[in-house]
């Protein structure tokens, strides 16, 4: 059973109830609907397409909306410039204002003149084209082109190492926050999170709003990195996302910043997804590059709970190979590799801290055991997935629909819903045929069951082993 879970970005090129089916069939764990390419309409869609797939299919998948954020981009330009080295390029804040050199455009940002000074490199198209600051003033930035190349209307630009004063959320967010909270997502992306502050605000509005949907911060720039620690604490997950900290931080750093989130991710007990370029060249080729492999090999070594596809699922010509390559990758990997280097070694806080800790340490010793967790909010669920069990799939029973989605995307954590019984012994024999009526269990399989009991009025955390 593939502990990793499996993220993949629908699109064009996914959007019909048929491949939606193929991509949960090969193991599509979680859909990611990135509402920078996604209509309203086309979101509802394809949003209720997912939800009947899953249901045809007798099981679920959780679903992420992924906000825009507050990107910043150039304007629209009549014809795309051919740009080489030592050209001047003007970027105005104000479309009203004319231009004062030849190759001039705006920019959507007007704070950019503050922020930067001489000298801040400014990248486009993902670090394809690069400026330099030459000057600003209230409304003008005037540059330098350092790497030329080809530019066209409407590009994505990075300030490299520049801290930028902009807004946690869009108004475009917040009424695709609304749209999501309507259809009932699991999770919300917060794209380029800078501040636990945005975490909070963000969480804030979904209370407000009566969503039980999670956070997922996405470190995307060199100011997130700064304030990583308190960023991965305030939210429920964090997504390496390198695609943009591709463009933000220098590519040798690169490998070091994925360590370093999935090290802090794992001291505090939060998720992480590794995202952006994971099988980037199968968007074009039905087979993956021999580096991409590795890449994926690496991520499941370093025991990350999700491995997420873009471009090669939203647009790519091979988006069901894709996941396939992925399921296949990752199952090889750990049988062989079972256990990781990152088990967290933050102090046991609680008693349940500690009897979460026991009952790994219990599975892990008994060859062929599961562990069974019975848990209301997830908590418990998700403490026992942070522990990084090595061989042990931790299967979870809740009664709550939404803590089982949440639980979906952790590494090893398989819930299931079920009315909980009066008594606890029953609701175990419950959960216990369930996994046998799905094959996930045979009689006689070791199991070590952690759950909340009565004691004389006093709730304590225990630890039952038992055989199936
Ligand atoms: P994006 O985020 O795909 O929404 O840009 C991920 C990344 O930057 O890697
Ligand atoms: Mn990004």
């Amino acid at each position: 059973m593939r502990k990793t879970k499996i993220l993949v970005t629908l699109g064009p090129a996914t959007e019909s109830a048929s491949v939606i089916e193929s991509l949960i069939r090969r193991g599509a764990n979680i859909f990611r609907l990135n509402m920078s390419h996604a209509s309203h309409e086309w979101t509802r869609t394809v949003y209720q397409r997912i939800r009947e797939a899953a249901t045809a299919l007798d099981t679920d998948v959780a679903v992420l909306m992924d906000l825009t954020g507050p990107s910043i981009r150039t304007g629209d330009l009549a014809a795309p410039w051919q740009l080489k080295t030592g050209d001047v390029v003007e970027l105005r804040t104000d479309a009203t204002l004319p231009a004062t050199t030849e190759l001039s455009t705006t920019v959507n940002y007007p704070g950019i003149t503050k922020d930067l000074k001489p000298g801040d490199p400014i990248a486009i198209d993902g670090g394809m084209i690069l400026l330099r600051t030459t000057s600003t003033n209230t409304h003008r930035v005037q540059t330098e082109v350092v790497t030329g190349g080809e530019m066209k209307s409407r590009r994505h630009i990075n300030l490299p190492g520049v801290d930028v004063n902009l807004p946690p959320l869009t108004r475009k967010d917040y009424a695709d926050l609304d749209l999501g909270v309507e259809m009932g997502v699991d999770y919300f992306a917060l794209s380029f999170a800078r501040e636990p502050a945005h975490i909070q605000h963000l969480e804030l509005l979904l209370e407000q709003k009566n969503s039980q949907a999670r956070v997922i911060a996405k470190i995307e720039n060199q100011q997130a990195l700064k304030n990583l620690d308190a960023i991965v604490q305030a939210s429920k997950g964090i997504m390496v996302a390198r695609g943009d900290l591709g463009s933000e931080c220098p590519l040798e750093d690169l490998p070091i910043i994925q360590r370093d989130i999935i090290e802090r991710c794992s001291y505090h007990g939060r998720k992480v997804i590794v995202a952006t370029q994971m099988l980037e060249s199968m968007i074009e080729n039905p087979v993956p590059t021999r580096a991409e492999v590795t890449d994926i090999f690496n991520a499941v070594t370093e025991q990350v709970d999700c491995v997420m596809l873009s471009g090669e699922t939203s647009v790519g010509k091979y988006p069901v190979s894709c996941v396939d390559v992925l399921d296949r990758v990752i199952s090889k990997t750990e049988k062989r590799y079972p256990s990781g280097r990152f088990a967290s070694d933050a102090p046991l806080k609680t008693n349940k801290h500690k009897a979460v800790k026991a009952a790994v340490q219990l599975a892990n010793s008994i060859p062929g055991s599961r562990l069974l967790v019975f848990t209301k909010g997830g908590v418990t669920a998700h403490l026992l997935a942070h522990q990084r069990p090595e061989a042990a799939p931790i299967y979870a029973f809740t009664e709550n629909l939404a803590v089982s989605r949440a639980c979906m995307t952790a590494r090893g954590l398989f819930p299931f819903v079920i009315e909980f019984c009066a008594k606890p012994a029953e609701t175990i024999e419950r959960a216990i045929t369930l996994l046998r009526n799905r094959k996930a269990l045979v009689k006689g399989d070791p199991i070590v069951i952690l759950s909340d009991v009565l004691h004389d009025e006093l709730v304590v955390d225990s630890i039952l082993l038992r055989e199936a």
